[in-house]
């Protein structure tokens, strides 16, 4: 089975995440994408919302869709969560599916500075898809360090929306509305317990 996987911190999981899949899905013929929520990125500030909520948050945006499931090895692992050990882990677990990773371009930019990039590229094709304010290429210093990515990469030239995490937490903590940014029953989770400097509602 092709099986894409999506890793991020997910902050919550929000509109662009879930265009993401459905671009790459068609793009790459994928029969499933599984979410993997990160403990922690290595690159990045610890997630605001805690393990427990982000997961539940990527759980309620899955659940309509059947092609589409969370995985949640990397928040049983101490952080910080590293791609992989993750792809390793599946692989060995999987040795009959193909991986392909998603990730939007910006993230593609950080490939060169992560952990066994080599291991990666070894061990998943990877389809990076295009970000407002992010060059849509191969970045040069990944191919200059790994030559081999520019046959392992595919970067897919349609945008999939502009909605950004830090955006979202940035409009709550406003008190403004993040109407059509995350599915609703996210809105509603976010609501109910006040997170991010939410109001909490009903
Ligand atoms: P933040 O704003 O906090 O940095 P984020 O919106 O980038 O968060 P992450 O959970 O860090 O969300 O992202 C997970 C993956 O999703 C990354 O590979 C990121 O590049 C990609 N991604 C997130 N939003 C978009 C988007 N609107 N278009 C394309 N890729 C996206």
């Amino acid at each position: 089975m092709r099986i894409g996987l999506f890793g991020g911190t997910f902050d919550p999981v929000h509109c662009g995440h879930l265009a993401v899949v459905d671009k790459v899905q068609v793009a790459c013929g994928l029969e499933r994408v599984w979410l993997i929520p990160a403990a922690r990125s290595p690159l990045r500030d610890a997630p605001q919302a805690s393990a427990g909520h982000r997961l539940a948050m990527c759980r309620l945006a899955t659940a309509d869709d059947s092609h589409l499931d969370v995985y949640a090895t990397e928040l049983e692992r101490p952080a910080p969560s590293f791609t992989a050990d993750t792809l390793r882990e599946l692989t060995a677990c999987h040795p009959n599916d193909v991986f392909t990773l998603l990730l939007g371009v910006d993230t593609l930019a950080e490939m060169p500075a992560w952990r066994d990039t080599g291991t990666i590229l070894e061990l998943s094709d990877i389809a990076a898809i295009a970000r407002p304010g992010y060059a849509n290429q191969l970045p040069e210093a990944l191919v200059a360090k790994h030559p081999g990515a520019a046959k392992r990469v595919k970067v897919l030239g349609v945008p999939a929306s502009d909605v950004s995490a830090s955006d979202v937490r940035a409009r709550l903590a406003a008190k403004e509305s993040i109407e059509g940014l995350v599915p609703s029953t996210v809105a509603a989770y976010i609501q109910r317990h006040g997170l991010y400097g939410a109001t909490k509602g009903p």
